[in-house]
């Protein structure tokens, strides 16, 4: 059995949710202790109770440990049981970090699944469901894993609520991702999103991220989508396009926090990302390391920093895996390079 401690490193969800997908990869159990330590809120929120519930269903697992506010948990998995699921978070818990708690499993499974779920789509310190769609889908599909990902319902923070489905198909080949170059930048696609809002929100967060982008000659075009949901916000969220490479960013609303405020996150995010010799962003980064490191074979690529997360990333990985995670300084930046390994 794995002992980990939920407290080292980030101190967050993310070693839980990498630990359940590992542990059903490899089919190793794990016990952890100090679930999110260093959270405000320490244990199991209604998030994370539900990517526990969500790898239990699809791998036949023991578990102990599974209710809120649990700070330790056992998990002891059967298999992979590919299948439809359907998984209600209650909360605007994120449902994208759900899905990246089981998505990897499914994809070793032996046919396709259909994963239906409920709670917030787009919530702060989450990837939101067009971060996922525009960007991160795109990348897994060039090592091997197709997804699918429809928004039926926007789920904004506070409110929640939202939908989507995701199709996971198993693999046919896994390729590793070698990327340390951009290629020339072709453009930057713009997206101003909003919900039950006066439809200026959505114009003036447009504008705002056009005027960061000219001022940096950055070519660019920026489109208003009105998204139906059941609470209101709105979304700024940008990938620059290169020949060979994309960056993405993204900046949530909130109440009293002016559409200029929105865009001009996301603008300066990604003009920081461009500036760097980064060939994937910081996000997409630490959310690419886990299936790299299944991923037979020598992936590369560069970001602007090594994050809290790529380092904790890094750790718990290694605790399941006998994958190989390196960082190096580069000029403007750290080349990763991963030595993924064969499962099964
Ligand atoms: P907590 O323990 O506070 O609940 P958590 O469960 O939200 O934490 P974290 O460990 O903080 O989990 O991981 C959050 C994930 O969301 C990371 O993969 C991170 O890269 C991603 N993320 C955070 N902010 C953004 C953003 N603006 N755009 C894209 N991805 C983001």
């Amino acid at each position: 059995m794995i002992h980990l401690d939920g407290g080292f490193g980030e101190g967050g969800g993310q070693i839980l949710r990498t630990a359940l997908s590992l542990s059903i990869l490899t089919g190793k159990p794990f016990r952890i202790e100090k679930i999110r330590a260093k959270r405000p809120t320490p244990g199991l929120m209604p998030q994370h109770l539900v990517s526990v519930r969500a790898a239990r269903e699809i791998s036949h697992a023991y578990v102990e440990g599974d209710v809120l506010g649990s700070t330790r948990l056992v998990f002891e998995p059967e298999g992979i049981f590919s299948g439809n699921y359907r998984f209600d978070i209650g909360t605007a818990g994120s449902v994208t970090l759900v899905l990246q708690t089981i998505y990897l499993p499914l994809a070793f499974g032996s046919s396709p699944s259909e994963i239906v779920l409920t709670g917030g789509t787009h919530v702060p310190f989450s990837p939101s469901f067009h971060f996922l769609k525009e960007h991160w889908v795109k990348l897994l599909a060039r090592i091997g894993i197709s997804l699918e990902l429809e928004l039926k319902r926007a789920g904004f923070y506070p409110k929640g609520g939202g939908e989507i489905l995701a199709r996971i198909h198993p693999f046919d080949f896994l390729e590793p991702l070698v990327l340390l170059t951009r290629g020339p930048l072709r453009q930057v696609k713009g997206y101003s999103f909003y919900a039950n809002l006066d439809p200026s929100v959505g114009e003036r967060q447009k504008r705002q991220l056009e005027k960061r982008l000219r001022m940096q000659n950055i070519p660019h075009e920026v489109i208003v989508e009105e998204l139906e949901a059941v609470g209101p916000n709105a979304l700024s969220f940008l990938v620059a396009r290169y020949t060979y490479a994309q960056l993405a960013c993204e900046s949530l609303g909130a109440r009293g926090k002016p559409a200029e405020k929105v865009a001009d996150e996301a603008a300066f995010a990604l003009i920081r990302e461009i500036s760097s010799n980064a060939t994937l962003d910081v996000h997409v980064a630490d959310q690419l390391l886990l299936p790299l490191a299944v991923v037979p074979g020598e992936s590369e690529f560069q970001v602007r920093e090594i994050t809290g997360h790529l380092e904790t990333l890094r750790e718990v990985i290694c605790e399941f895996l006998p994958a190989q995670i390196d960082f190096r300084p580069i000029q403007g930046g750290y080349r990763i390079r991963v030595q993924g390994i064969r499962l099964g």
